[in-house]
């Protein structure tokens, strides 16, 4: 008898080889056009361990870092897998085990930290719109929706509006540029660990002005390539994420992108609502396992005691400029 497959979304597995030189694209300056460039670091994926070496260059104009060549825009989805963190949650297949209580704790405790600056940002009224783009696996927006009384739309260029925590949300498919957004009805747009990713970051924020109310806000995380984190671990730098990472932001050239697209900057941070404390960690399991991937079943027990030792440590996070940057802005006018 033959036994029936389960056919689940997502189900495509990583690219177990090099890309070929067919599937990448150079690409100038995402900031400023310029072609112009120097090397600047080479990277491999050490988070999931698919094989290649990929490039990031500084901009000469500009001074801004990023990938190219990179993965050609039509092939970039088989890179985000369902074992994505940000896509799977605790609730994707890897297997957790005793410490499953552990993680689903760090994940709320993750959408916890965003909520505290979207408080800081902007104080929300019921009805109001929310806009996340980057959704992810949704669950600080719907977790927003359901304490501020907000309506939430969630952007994603991966449909996962199959996982539980999208009913509720309006989602649309695509980059923010697709994605049809209403002009000047948004109190609050979020956009965490999404523009070093984008492949049109002018584009996104084009679009996120625009959709913003003339007193609406906007936030912006990234990892910051000038940080202790990076002189740490050069190489080794889990902000350096290749293939996915398009852009690396310092804080002068994040800031400078962000008023070069329409917005006054209100506020700058130095942390995020990320754990700085994960790149701490994965940084030095990267110097030991150089682009094998980490295998997070296993990675799981000694990162929670890790965490508690450097305990200490994290309680600075906010002055220590160790990994995060965050941007709270709003449209000029
Ligand atoms: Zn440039």
């Amino acid at each position: 008898m033959k036994t029936l497959r389960r056919v689940e979304r997502d189900e495509a597995a990583l690219p177990r080889r090099a890309p070929r030189p067919s599937e990448l694209e150079e690409v100038d300056c995402p900031a400023c056009e310029e072609g112009a460039r120097d090397p600047f670091v080479s990277a491999r994926d050490d988070l999931h361990g698919t094989p290649g070496e990929f490039s990031f260059v500084r901009c000469r104009a500009c001074a801004l870092v990023y990938q190219s060549p990179r993965i050609r825009a039509d092939l970039i989805e088989r890179y985000y897998d369902e074992t994505y963190l940000a896509h799977s949650n605790t609730r994707g297949p890897i297997t957790w085990g005793p410490l499953k209580p552990l993680v689903e704790r760090a994940f709320g405790r993750h959408d916890q930290r965003k909520l505290a600056l979207v408080r800081r940002a902007v104080s929300l009224e019921a009805g109001q719109r929310v806009l996340d783009i980057g959704s992810g696996a949704g669950s600080f927006l719907s977790r927003l929706v359901r304490e501020e009384g907000v309506s939430g739309t969630a952007v994603d260029f991966k449909d996962l509006s199959h996982l539980p925590d999208y009913p509720g949300l309006d989602f649309r498919h695509g980059s923010a540029g697709e994605a049809s957004l209403e002009d000047e009805s948004y109190r609050l747009a979020t956009l965490w660990h999404v523009l070093e990713h984008d492949y049109e970051p002018r584009r996104t924020l084009a679009a996120v002005r625009a959709a913003l109310e003339p007193e609406g806000r906007c936030l912006i995380e990234v990892p910051r390539l000038d940080s202790l984190s990076y002189r740490l671990y050069g190489q080794r730098w889990p902000g350096l994420q290749a293939p996915q990472h398009t852009i690396l932001f310092s804080k002068e050239t994040l800031l400078r992108f962000v008023e070069a697209s329409g917005f006054e900057v209100l506020e700058y941070l130095p942390y995020g609502a990320f754990p700085a404390y994960f790149y701490l960690f994965a940084g030095a399991a990267f110097q030991v396992r150089v682009g094998q991937g980490l295998d997070f079943g296993r990675a799981a027990l000694p990162y929670f005691l890790g965490r508690a030792l450097a305990a200490p440590l994290l309680l600075g996070e906010r002055r220590l400029n160790l990994a995060m940057q965050t941007v709270i802005c709003r449209p000029r006018s």
